[in-house]
């Protein structure tokens, strides 16, 4: 078939479906508001989750380190990108998750192909929550292992999976700490004793509760006190720290091995100097700042509380990310679209990165919010949600 045949054939299928999708445009930085087409609108669609994405601090650090390496590391880190800039961040990451040692990846998405896809191959067998990240789920496919999906936390199907695969040697669990759709938590002390039960690896991807949860913000694994006992943790740096890139942390052989096996941390040039910098900067400021976090907690229990006592359905979330369940697609778009035009930015999120009956208008509170931006959305969507007979 001709290309343009297919690809014209895909965009009116999808656009008769309702399913089109167009990128928006911000005309300025991630803050508490954005810049769209002139218009100022309260964003609750950004990671940004202690507001450091914008912060004149790691803004300075990454001008000096542009000043002092220049814009870009020119080479994969074997080659010759390995920058003393690197060295510093791995070890503040190290430190950050009570871990021993850390290697950086470019992306969040780029880690989880780096770490899983050179760890398990076709002898081995690999149990995903069914509501991981898309890049653990493309991670598996790459690793070519044996593998089921069990159904979200659900303990008793992950214990039936690996008493039924007893016999595999090389047995990985992988989770979300904090799922990035329902913003709740993995049940992480019941992982950590069924795989010493059954004698399997666990690796946890920590993207959206570094920096928001546990006593220094070192996540969940940190929360429930879980370091030591947790093998490989991931992370990303461009959520809750306002950077880019992420990482993966444990022992140093660990390291060593994803140093001389992972082609995705080996094929690739390295993170430039201005983003090593801002990321050095924002494990400082979550370190030294917790008050940050404690802005951040006010804002989601003041969501959280109002949106509930309306009578919205926010399902379990236990994090900055909050659901607004509508179970239907075009209700989810048009009650996202009305919020647009009432100056309140919450992206609504349907097939197929959730199920059709589970579609959603997805929130993401942040410490940058003031109570005034947070009382006029909540206004907003009560009276959209009136408007739309949902409420
Ligand atoms: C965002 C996210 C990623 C990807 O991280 P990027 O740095 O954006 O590539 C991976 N896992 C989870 C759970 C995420 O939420």
């Amino acid at each position: 078939m001709n290309i343009n045949t297919f690809l014209d054939e895909h965009l009116e299928k999808i656009n008769n479906a309702g399913l089109h999708r167009n990128l928006r445009f911000i005309e300025g930085p991630q803050d508490n508001k954005v810049l769209i087409g002139g218009i100022e609108y309260i964003n609750f669609c950004s990671n940004n989750y202690l507001g450091l994405a914008n912060d004149s601090r790691l803004k300075e650090a990454a001008t000096k380190a542009i000043n002092s390496f220049g814009t870009s590391t020119a080479s994969s880190r074997l080659i010759c990108g390995s920058f003393n800039l690197h060295k510093e961040l791995e070890e503040k990451i190290a430190e950050f998750k009570h871990s021993e040692s850390a290697l950086v990846f470019n992306s969040g998405y780029v880690a989880n192909l780096g770490i899983i896809s050179s760890l398990i191959g076709k002898d081995g067998l690999i149990l995903s929550d069914r509501f991981n990240h898309a890049s653990i789920v493309d991670a598996i496919i790459l690793s070519r292992a044996q593998y089921s999906r069990y159904a979200h936390s659900d303990m008793k199907q992950l214990e039936n999976l690996l008493n039924k695969h007893k016999q595999i040697e090389r047995k990985l669990i992988v989770t979300d700490t904090v799922f990035s759709m329902d913003g709740d938590v993995a049940k992480l002390a019941e992982i950590v004793s069924l795989a010493n039960k059954y004698d399997a690896t666990v690796m946890v991807d920590e993207a959206h509760a570094t920096g928001v949860l546990g006593p220094t913000g070192g996540g969940l694994v940190e929360e429930l006190g879980l370091s030591k006992k947790i093998d490989i943790q991931m992370g990303t740096l461009s959520k809750a720290l306002g950077s880019f890139g992420a990482f993966v942390c444990g022992k140093p052989n660990l390291i060593e091995y994803f140093i001389n096996a992972s082609r995705p941390f080996i094929y690739t040039t390295s993170l430039p100097p201005a983003v090593l910098a801002a990321s050095i900067k924002a494990i400082e400021i979550i370190q030294n700042e917790p008050q940050r976090r404690d802005r951040l907690w006010d804002n989601i229990r003041f969501m959280r509380e109002n949106l509930s006592s309306s009578g919205i359905d926010c399902l379990e979330s236990q994090s900055a990310i909050i659901a607004i369940l509508t179970r239907d697609s075009e209700l989810t778009m048009e009650f996202s679209r009305r919020l647009f035009e009432r100056g309140i930015f919450i992206q609504g999120i349907r097939q197929p990165t959730v199920p059709k009956d589970e579609s959603r208008l997805r929130l993401t509170v942040t410490a940058n919010h003031r109570r005034q931006d947070l009382e006029q959305a909540l206004e907003a969507i009560k009276a959209t949600a009136k408007e739309l007979d949902f409420i």
